[in-house]
């Protein structure tokens, strides 16, 4: 019911007293290994509320290829979609200091790999998806393939009014609905933008986006909101940490409040969050209604450390 198509990283993660200087070497912590990548981290967060989830990415023919594979089916996540070499898999290198800052290397491998080509070759796949979720952590033009597949599936003439005013369900008229993070923020052609329902933004990728529209140096969520709705997308929702989620779209804005929980590590929470919300839009939900889901795995997702470890099931999120 969702695909997602998207990264999957290895994050190699050391704890160092401070970062190394040029030509200086330092000693760190045992390694940490993750699965991680937006991609990965989406579909797990899906799978494991007990969506019905499809991963199309790819992955080295190595060591981390194969634990991002394990990772992904433990979850329950559907990997026959996974392509498998070309390059190494995608890596992030992460030091940590003891101040919780951290710096990271990525080695896009595999990921910058998945190619128009494999998103073509996957047509039937993205066809019978209710939803797709993207992210761009995978070149753009594969990202831009994805929606020509996309109005194609949903008879070629898609330019957002086709699929009926109102019912926002995105299944009854052939083609999936596709949610977009845009991260890391690039610039997004227009093709792209009018597929997103919706196109979802943290603060940061909001004002990136918006560049230099004057909107985007309001502190308002809203203006924001707004400036981005005129760029084409059917809706936007713009997360905004402990204090929930923004909900716009042509008819109105609405303030969606996460929980009050006692945050932990943040890693990964926007990933949980589009997860969840990419999957209660395929079941039919409106979009505050998936968004009031969202904000909550999203909360549950801060309380614990790590990416894909802290996401929650159906029933932690019920018990928060
Ligand atoms: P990102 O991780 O992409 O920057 P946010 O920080 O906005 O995204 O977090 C995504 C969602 O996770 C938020 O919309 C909210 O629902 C939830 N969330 C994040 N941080 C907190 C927090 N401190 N308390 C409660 N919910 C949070």
């Amino acid at each position: 019911d969702l695909l997602v198509v998207g990264s999957a990283n290895a994050d190699l993660v050391i704890g160092v007293e401070r970062r190394p200087a040029a030509g200086e070497t330092v000693l760190g912590s045992d390694l940490v290994v993750h699965p991680g990548g937006k991609g990965a981290n989406q579909a797990v967060a899906a799978a494991r509320l007990g969506a019905r989830t499809a991963l199309l990415a790819r992955v080295g023919d190595d060591a981390y290829g194969r634990l991002l594979l394990e990772s992904q089916r433990a979850a329950g996540v559907d990997t026959a979609g996974v392509l498998v070499g070309g390059a190494p898999t995608g890596v992030a290198l992460i030091t940590v200091d003891p101040s919780g800052d951290n710096s990271i290397v990525v080695s896009p491998g595999a990921n910058a790999r998945l190619s128009p080509e494999d998103v073509r070759a996957a047509a039937a796949l993205l066809a019978s998806a209710r939803v797709v979720s993207l992210q761009l952590e995978i070149p753009l033009d594969t990202v831009a393939t994805v929606a020509e597949v996309v109005r194609t599936a949903r008879g070629g003439a898609d330019t957002g009014e086709g699929r009926g005013e109102g019912t926002g369900d995105g299944t009854g008229e052939g083609g999936p609905r596709v949610v977009l993070n845009p991260s890391p923020p690039a610039p997004l052609p227009a093709e792209v933008l009018a597929v997103c329902d919706p196109l979802v933004v943290n603060e940061h990728e909001a004002r990136f986006l918006l560049g230099d529209d004057p909107a985007g140096r309001e502190e308002a969520p809203e203006a924001w909101a707004a400036a981005l709705l005129a760029r084409g997308p059917r809706s936007v929702v713009v997360t905004l940490g402990a204090a929930g989620a923004l909900v716009a779209d042509r008819d109105r804005t609405a303030l969606v409040p996460s929980l009050p929980v006692k945050a932990v590590d943040t890693t990964g929470a926007g990933d949980a969050f589009t997860g969840a919300l990419a999957w209660r839009l395929g079941l039919g939900e409106d979009l505050e209604t998936a968004v009031r889901f969202a904000v909550r795995v999203g909360a549950a997702a801060v309380t614990r450390d790590g990416a894909q470890e802290s996401f929650p099931t159906a029933e932690e999120v019920a018990a928060l």
